[in-house]
């Protein structure tokens, strides 16, 4: 019996919990976070009625998946 069968897996798994814009108000950009995955910043967070409820730990791009998701004011 041999081991030597396993595979490397170098695929990232995508985020558990994504962004749901039904939940929040709207999204808000936190410079104050840097992205878990590429270091960038702002990271998304999601406001309702004034309060966030909603941190991804992720930049943009990652939480919504579109490059143009780099610029808050495409959120
Ligand atoms: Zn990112």
């Amino acid at each position: 019996m041999s081991s030597r069968s396993r595979k490397a897996r170098a695929k990232l798994a995508p985020p558990a919990s994504t962004a749901d814009p039904a939940a929040v108000d709207s999204f808000e950009p936190d410079y104050g976070t840097r992205c878990e995955v590429c270091d960038e910043s702002p990271c998304v967070t999601g406001v309702k009625a004034g309060r966030v409820v909603y941190q991804s730990g992720l930049c943009g791009p990652c939480t919504f998946g579109t490059a143009e998701a780099i610029d808050p004011a495409n959120w």
